[in-house]
């Protein structure tokens, strides 16, 4: 018979072993070794029954041996050790406490964190990097509060079937058995938030806290009894149903969400965010709940949307279309206007915000991406590629402006590093280079590690990698429905000497899963070369409505299921982050070979460079811009075949053909000290010494706190002085720029030297005429661009510089002049532009407003000698 209701009974710890529940309540455990050592001394069979969960663990524990450890002089020590250490680590000054002006507190949300394997509430690199942004923001102090929904089934369990189909299972994970506890009034009661639905019902949702370090994270439950069946199912899954669902859930986490973040900081007396940061679309309502509070304190709804974008931040996560949210426009109309229209938030206002209204644009479509957009005042992609190419696709919302000058930034994900990198490698960067753990510098000292230490370790963590290989292939056999007798060759499956290429990743197309499989003869002799022979290592879960994701797993599986091979090349089901530390850490290569450029950044890589392993990758996202030709191999990207089949036949031919000539002759060269690869193992510091720096999350958290935490809470004061004073004051001039634009022109340019051959060194004045309409001078700037032009008279990557007001020529032209440094040789141009000014905007191009010359002027291709 099967249960209706399960729950976990936790174990009454006896009172000298109290402090362990104040431990595991914390999740710091999941990336402190030590405190992980002390959960695995409590019961070590145990430990790797429950698969380092330590809420299990105590669940689980019998009471003999949790009598016994009350004795335990050694164990009441290391106790009392770690639970000291815990307290300092959360209370004592760190890096953020030493900035002046930063902000109070940021709110965090994302649809999904990957915090520990243990609390299934990611799919994939989205939830990975939410988790690690908040670890990284907790080792450096900076004060986050987290936001997110608690999934009951989290993402779905993978396993196979007999004919390698991926098979679905969602088990229902209890709050009561996981880390975390409920947010209550000063009374007792579990605090509640609502969100109004259509027809009068209401959405509820209560609140559990996990503690991640230092910061609180809290996540969204609608599975409570108020609620009617379909509401309690808001937060079933992540990433299903259909697209009610899913609106709900972002309903619940952008609304709901902020109305958490009022009750937590009402309960608990924490600081009010002072910016909230959008991480991907599907949190974005947040702005809308946020304009609604501002309204409520008296502001129009222009207004409050002025002072909600100084703010926020958002980040956009992917340049696939499909992983761009959009929903139809009449469904938005049905949850936020009719009976469920809020009168201070129309919903006309609210579908224009997500309108695609520009070129190619669907009428019929909100979109996500677009309302964060305009409900941020600053927005980054993540990686400079990303960024680039981020700034091609949504530069339709700043027509006008060049690609360059799209007001979309970037920051390049990272890694926490305490996380992902093995404890062998730690303690070795302890032993060997204390800098680079203390403070974070120091790298270029890697080159003096003796290379027979670091190849000792490979070894160890492959051969971990292997043993934990061979046990989930097993698992998995047995789950396929095999027999223990059929099962020998597993013991010997994989081999702890040789090369291991390591594949994992979600499945949805651009990744080709299937590259590899291209031409499978090839690929078996690379696999069974008797002098190099290599093993390859995959994972991946397909989204369970992606039948063609599956297909390919299915193609992979069946591949590795021949005899012939399958002791070299394994898929291992249900890719975690359990499964991910294991990869990451034993691989000594890892592939990745996306369509450039839709990999946004990918993250797994960087987490094998800080293991001593190496990448062999197309260049996108980071590997584009950290790639230097010695730090790993990049597989060329055959971006200009317009035929796809024929894409991938060449970039597959070129990744056999680096590993075949490359990456197997430097690994099996063993021609260093103790028979060592020493090119290998210079390869490998070099990736330490260049990459280490640059990958892991403290520099990623540091960028974002100066580039954009710390300038959005500036711009927020300033808006909100004097109560809302400044809000007020730019929603009038935007209102008053925009009304009056139409009739912003530039009527006529000259400059000092047409006519003349212009000499590098000289200066260039430059006089533009411009019909100013209502405004005044101090409401633009007037800007000349120039510098090397092209082929096509169009300018490259121009410098811009500002014009001054040189006279007043009635009726409401203005001449403007300025001088412009010719400062480089070859084919030079300019050209002239006005755009509204305004000491509260954050960028040129912010306002979308442009106004240019009718026709090509100025001294395009003039050259300078
Ligand atoms: C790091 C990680 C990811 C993200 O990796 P990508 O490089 O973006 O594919 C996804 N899942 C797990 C389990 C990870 O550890």
């Amino acid at each position: 018979m099967k249960a209706i209701r399960r729950f976990t009974v936790r174990s009454v710890l006896p009172e000298p072993l109290q402090p362990l529940e104040e431990l595991v309540l914390n999740l710091r455990w999941s990336w402190h070794p030590e405190t992980l050592e002390l959960f695995e001394s409590v019961d070590p069979d145990l430990w790797e029954a429950t698969r380092h969960d330590p809420v299990r663990l105590l669940g689980e524990v019998s009471p003999e041996r949790l009598s016994a450890l009350t004795g335990d002089r050694r164990f009441l020590r290391a106790l009392g050790d770690a639970v000291d250490d815990l307290r300092e680590y959360v209370t004592a000054p760190r890096w953020y406490q030493r900035l002046t002006d930063a902000p109070t507190a940021i709110a965090y949300f994302s649809p999904e964190y990957g915090i520990a394997a243990a609390l299934p509430q990611y799919s994939g690199g989205l939830g990975i990097l939410a988790g690690d942004h908040l670890k990284t923001a907790s080792d450096l102090g900076v004060p986050i509060v987290g936001v997110g929904l608690l999934y009951r089934h989290g993402y779905f369990s993978q396993s196979l079937s007999p004919d390698g189909w991926q098979q679905e299972r969602y088990p229902p994970i209890d709050p009561a058995g996981l880390p975390l506890t409920l947010l209550r009034e000063a009374d007792g009661t579990p605090a509640r938030v609502g969100v109004g639905l259509p027809e009068g019902r209401t959405l509820s949702a209560q609140i559990w806290i996990a503690k991640v370090g230092r910061v609180p994270l809290l996540l969204l439950d609608s599975d409570v009894e108020e609620n009617d069946p379909v509401a309690r199912d808001v937060t079933d899954r992540l990433y299903g149903g259909g697209t009610d669902h899913r609106l709900l859930q972002e309903m619940l986490l952008g609304i709901g969400g902020v109305r958490a973040i009022r009750a937590y900081s009402r309960i608990t007396g924490n600081a009010a965010p002072e910016v909230f940061h959008t991480n991907e679309g599907h949190a974005g309502f947040l702005g809308l709940e946020r304009i609604r509070e501002y309204i409520e304190q008296g502001l129009t709804f222009d207004e409050a949307l002025e002072a909600t974008r100084a703010g926020t931040v958002f980040t956009t996560h992917t340049p696939v279309p499909a992983g761009i949210d959009r929903f139809p426009r009449e469904l938005i109309e049905r949850y936020f206007g009719g009976s469920n229209e809020e009168g201070s938030l129309p919903a006309d206002r609210i579908l224009a915000l997500g309108a695609e209204s520009y070129e190619e644009g669907d009428p019929a479509v909100f979109n996500m991406a677009v309302m964060g957009m305009r409900l941020a005042q600053r927005v980054n992609g993540v990686s400079e590629l990303h960024g680039h190419v981020s700034r091609e696709m949504f530069g339709g919302l700043w027509p006008g402006f060049d690609t360059d000058e799209v007001p979309i930034g970037s920051i390049t994900n990272g890694v926490h590093g305490s996380t992902w990198v093995a404890p062998e490698i730690i303690d070795l960067a302890r032993r060997e280079l204390p800098d680079i753990v203390e403070l974070g510098r120091g790298w270029e000292g890697v080159e003096k590690v003796p290379a027979a230490e670091i190849w000792r370790i490979r070894r160890t963590l492959r051969a971990r990698l292997v043993e934990d290989a061979r046990r989930r292939l097993r698992e998995s056999w047995r789950q396929r429905g095999a027999s223990e007798a059929e099962l020998t060759w597993i013991d010997d499956a994989l081999d702890p000497d040789v090369l291991t290429i390591g594949f994992a990743r979600r499945v949805p197309s651009y990744k080709r899963l299937t590259l590899m499989l291209r031409d499978p003869e090839r690929l078996k002799s690379i696999l069974l070369d008797p002098e190099r022979p290599v093993q390859i290592i995959i994972a991946g879960k397909a989204h369970p409505a992606d039948e063609g994701g599956k297909r390919l797993i299915q193609d992979i599986v069946r591949f590795s299921d021949d005899p012939a091979v399958r002791h070299r090349i394994v898929f291992l089901p249900d890719y975690d982050m359990a499964l991910g530390q294991s990869l990451v850490q034993g691989c000594d290569v890892w592939m990745n070979n996306p369509l450039r450029p839709l990999e946004a950044c990918g993250t797994s890589g960087m987490k094998v460079a800080l293991n001593g392993g190496l990448n062999l990758s197309i260049r996108d996202g980071w590997w584009d811009e950290w790639f230097d030709g010695n730090n790993g191999w990049a597989i060329p990207s055959a971006d200009r075949a317009d035929d796809p089949d024929r894409r991938d036949d060449i970039e597959a031919q070129a990744l056999y053909e680096l590993i075949e000539d490359h990456v197997t002759a430097l690994f099996y060269d063993r021609a260093g000290e103790g028979g060592t690869p020493r090119r290998w193992l210079e390869m490998v510091k070099h990736t330490l010494a260049s990459l280490g720096p640059k990958v892991l999350a403290g520099r990623m958290l540091r960028d974002y706190v100066q580039e954009l935490y710390a300038p959005a809470a500036a711009s927020a004061r300033r808006l909100s002085a004097d109560g809302n004073a400044g809000a007020k004051a730019l929603a009038t001039w935007r209102h008053r720029v925009a009304k009056a634009w139409p009739a912003v022109s530039v009527e006529h340019v000259e400059s000092t030297e047409a006519g003349k051959t212009p000499h590098l060194g000289t200066r260039l004045t430059v006089r533009a005429t411009v019909q100013l309409g209502e405004l005044r001078p101090d409401d633009v700037a007037v800007e000349v661009a120039y510098g090397r032009v092209d082929d096509h008279d169009a300018l490259v990557q121009p410098s811009y510089l500002e014009l001054s007001e040189a006279e007043d020529l009635g009726e409401s032209r203005f001449r403007f002049t300025g001088e412009v440094p010719l400062d480089r040789t070859g084919p030079f141009g300019y050209s002239v532009r006005v755009v509204p000014r305004h000491d509260l905007l954050a960028s040129r191009a912010e306002t979308g407003l442009i106004a240019l010359p009718p026709a090509p002027i100025g001294m395009t291709n003039g050259d300078l000698r």
